[in-house]
């Protein structure tokens, strides 16, 4: 009996999330926040990830981690994640002209997206739009994408290349165990996920193993990013170890483009 109103209450829930997410776009629900990545090296911001929000009228900010898999299975992800690629490209633009020139963008994109065969098309479209440098935007795919060794990952990933944006491996050394698909596929940037930059500092294997992937990323010609870095000694050792950027609340915690903005003044690029 518990858990069963337990579950109903649950399930109530999340229909209603369901429900709301459908007029969430044209009520204007969603709104971009910016995390700035930072190079390791200069110190300077060299980019930031746009990350989603969503204020719901009655139950407030609701996580990502939440609406994020119910937009994936309804479809809503699509028109969504266009939504904030555009908002996201258009913003940087102005970033770039007003501040910052060289100002990269990286922006999620979900399984659902990746599928989508005119993607290419609705990509030139948004940067025509917005008249960002293709080179400027940076995809983030998760490494389920990759690990589907099918013809038409490798036909998408080479035609988003061809295309001229970047390609960022997003949590990477979470999923999956085979590395096959780094020679594989185009990729750019591998993203370290914060599970392993939490512990670099406490446990000697997970430094190794952060370390290795560094090393591994460069003789491949990638660049690395670690995400979550929190305190100074995670800093430190990314750094000591050539990690190349990194983003995280030790830095900064993602922002409205407002604060972004203030950032940016009050650090003296523009
Ligand atoms: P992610 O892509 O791995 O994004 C990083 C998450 O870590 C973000 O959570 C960010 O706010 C958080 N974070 C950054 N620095 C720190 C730190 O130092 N400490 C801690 N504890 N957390 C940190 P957020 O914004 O809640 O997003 C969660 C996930 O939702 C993202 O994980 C991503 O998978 C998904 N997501 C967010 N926006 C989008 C989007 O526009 N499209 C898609 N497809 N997914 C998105
Ligand atoms: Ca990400
Ligand atoms: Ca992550
Ligand atoms: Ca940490």
């Amino acid at each position: 009996q518990f858990y069963t109103s337990k579950m109903n209450a649950y399930l109530s829930k999340q229909i209603a999330l369901d429900n709301s997410l459908h007029h969430a776009l044209e009520r204007e629900e969603f709104q971009v926040y910016y995390q700035p990545q930072v190079d390791l090296r200069t110190g300077k911001i060299v980019g930031a990830e746009a990350l989603l929000r969503w204020q719901h009228p009655e139950q407030g900010l609701v996580s990502p981690v939440k609406f994020i898999p119910i937009a994936e299975e309804n479809g809503l992800i699509v028109p969504i994640g266009e939504w904030i690629l555009m908002a996201a490209c258009r913003q940087t633009k102005i970033w770039q002209t007003n501040c910052l020139p060289n100002l990269r963008i990286s922006v999620n994109l979900s399984a659902r997206q990746f599928g989508q065969h005119n993607l290419s098309q609705r990509l030139v479209h948004i940067l025509e739009e917005t008249g960002l440098e293709p080179k400027y935007l940076e995809l983030e795919l998760t490494e389920s994408i990759f690990i589907k060794n099918t013809e038409a990952t490798t036909r998408m990933l080479n035609e988003l290349q061809t295309l001229g944006v970047e390609i960022a491996i997003d949590d990477f050394g979470t999923g999956y165990s085979s590395l096959s698909y780094l020679k594989q596929f185009p990729v750019d940037t591998i993203k370290i996920d914060k599970c392993f930059v939490d512990s670099v500092v406490t446990d000697s294997k997970t430094a190794k193993i952060v370390t290795a992937i560094i090393q591994m990323a460069h003789d491949l010609n990638m660049k690395t990013i670690a995400e979550g870095v929190e305190t100074k000694a995670e800093f430190s050792f990314l750094r000591q170890r050539q990690c190349d950027e990194f983003q995280g609340y030790f830095f900064s915690r993602p922002l409205t483009a407002t604060e972004f903005e203030q950032l940016l003044n009050r650090e003296n690029y523009c």
